[in-house]
């Protein structure tokens, strides 16, 4: 029976194997003083009470107090890994970033897949879409490509971010997931249509992290060695197909496995069945964004492979499981602003809004020194600069090189190559409003072209599944959107909603949340 174990239930006895029958270590304090026993407190007497010169008691529970950091705001629940990229294919007449350099030229990767409205311990098989963050450690530096299982996103604009996420998240008084904050959100912010009819299609709900693409999701910029610059989009294709959960199998998986995702990755590299995403870039010239009919720069919008097919690059293997989760995957940062040399951002205003965004994050939840953690180290290349000290600097703080710039020693210096492509821009400076920004045409072929019937009909029974708990009024709005995308998919979503609310379900829905207004008013008469 043994035998048969996974091996992440053997994880303890597999770490105790790898030690070759060597003796357990001296047990110390943290300050590294050899305790005696680890077992009894120090006390007055038998019975107690404690001694406060139990120091060997304060130093552990002290530290666990101290246990939790932040958590992530999105992105909480997470599955982490590490590999390669492999060139395939030559990109060098478009990027001159090291990572492209050869064909056949490996660099380190790190990846964590996740969902992104749960907490750190929901379930892996809940509808959202999942983040596919790539930190490749390359020769010049990090490159993090902080993607989606999506092309696309719900919002185009960075202003609404945290407005979008309020939405999905917590209701502030009930403190419960509430669909009139999700549905009302969307249906007043129609640029959603199309992210939400992914959501609420099949590949809502993939199954594991194994069986979805990736997408770096915003239009970037590629920087050849004679400074030519193109637009592009990356996506990574999975080898293993695309593979999703039906709501039954997600809804058992979510009591009996909630960590499947992460669960389904650590067995599959831990026996050898190294997960891989075939690597491709998407390519626009600045003349043909100068014409493209959709702004190229919306994250609502993909780019149609027919006008801008994909571009093979290379490959992503996933070979090595994190060897402590906390260290290696919690902790781990991506950074949409570690482009090395020959990668670029576009004028996204989703990207531009990430670029301080999630710095920022990461210097509140790990802090100001979070690059010297390992895992998110450059260590490929050699940090030197004119940052010094802050909270927890733990390398030498390089030592005594200068520490203002520019100075007569030899200190580190510009490397003009690495300077960033010049554009132009002439324009008026204002807040634009791109919200009416045609939000359905490739809504409407998303619908139409890509999806089957059968995947229609699913597409409508989620979304008016889900929607059903939302107030009429917000129903109302929704429907319109949806209708203003194809007539069918309107009229579908509410047919059912029809059916749901002749069976009451608004009642009930109304009833309950009455009586549990009236609850936390302290007028609740529904138990007397
Ligand atoms: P294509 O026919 O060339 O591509 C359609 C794409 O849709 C394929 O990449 C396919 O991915 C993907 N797809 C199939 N089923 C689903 C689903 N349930 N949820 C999400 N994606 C799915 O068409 P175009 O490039 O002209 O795009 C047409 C529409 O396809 C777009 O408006 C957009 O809605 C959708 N789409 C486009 C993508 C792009 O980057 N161009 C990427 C993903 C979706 P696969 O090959 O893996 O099966």
């Amino acid at each position: 029976m043994a035998e048969q174990r996974e091996k992440s239930a053997d994880q303890m006895k597999l770490w105790k194997e790898s030690r070759g029958g060597q003796k357990p270590d001296v047990l110390t304090t943290g300050g590294g003083n050899p305790v005696s026993d680890k077992l009894n407190v120090l006390t007055a007497g038998p019975r107690g009470p404690l001694l406060v010169q139990d120091v060997v008691f304060t130093d552990e529970m002290a530290h666990f107090d101290r246990e939790r950091i932040p958590e992530r705001v999105v992105h909480a629940k997470g599955a982490g890994a590490f590999g390669y990229f492999e060139v395939t294919h030559d990109i060098t007449r478009y990027s001159r970033a090291k990572v492209f350099e050869h064909i056949g030229k490996r660099t380190p990767i790190a990846v964590r897949c996740s969902t992104v409205a749960g907490e750190s311990g929901s379930s892996d098989t809940v509808r959202d879409p999942r983040g596919f963050a790539v930190k490749f450690y390359t020769d010049e530096g990090n490159w993090d490509l902080t993607g989606n299982n999506t092309p696309i996103f719900f919002i185009r604009d960075a202003m609404l971010f945290p407005s979008f996420i309020h939405s999905q998240k917590r209701n502030p008084q009930t403190h419960m997931k509430d669909p009139d904050m999700v549905w009302d959100f969307w249906a007043l912010r129609p640029e959603s249509l199309h992210q939400v009819s992914f959501l609420f299609s099949d590949r809502g709900i993939p199954d594991g992290h194994r069986h979805m693409n990736g997408y770096g999701s915003h239009t970037f910029k590629l920087v050849n060695a004679k400074d030519e610059a193109v637009y592009c989009k990356f996506h990574y294709k999975t080898d293993q197909g695309i593979r999703n959960l039906t709501v039954e199998e997600a809804a058992r998986l979510a009591s009996e496995d909630p960590d499947y995702g992460i669960h389904d990755l650590y067995e599959a590299i831990a026996n050898g069945n190294y997960p891989s995403w075939t690597f491709y870039i998407q390519v626009m010239t600045f003349e043909q964004a100068e014409k493209f009919r959709f702004n190229p720069f919306d994250l609502t919008k993909i780019w149609p492979h027919k006008e801008y097919p994909l571009i093979p690059v290379g490959k992503m293997v996933l070979n090595r499981n994190p060897t402590n989760y906390f260290a290696e995957v919690e902790q781990m940062a991506f950074d949409p602003s570690n482009m090395p040399p020959g990668i670029e951002p576009s004028p996204d205003k989703m990207l531009q809004g990430r670029l301080f965004s999630y710095p920022d994050t990461h210097r509140h939840r790990l802090g100001a020194n979070y690059l010297q953690l390992p895992v998110n180290c450059p260590y490929r290349a050699r940090v030197a600069n004119y940052q010094r000290d802050g909270p927890m600097c733990f390398n030498d703080n390089q030592g005594g090189a200068p520490n203002y710039f520019p100075n007569s020693f030899t200190a580190p210096d510009h490397l003009p190559s690495a300077k960033e492509s010049r554009f132009r821009i002439s324009a008026d400076v204002a807040r634009y409003n791109s919200s009416d920004d045609d939000n359905v045409s490739q809504v409407r072929d998303f619908y139409t072209k890509v999806l089957s019937e059968e995947e229609r009909q699913r597409l409508c029974q989620n979304i008016a599944g889900h929607m059903k708990d939302a107030q009429l009024f917000i129903q109302k709005r929704a429907v319109k959107n949806f209708t203003d995308v194809h007539p069918e998919y309107g009229s579908r979503i509410q047919a059912l909603l029809d059916k749901y609310n002749a069976q009451g379900h608004q009642k009930k829905v109304i009833k309950t949340y009455t009586q549990h207004s009236a609850h936390i008013l302290g007028n609740d008469k529904s138990n007397l």
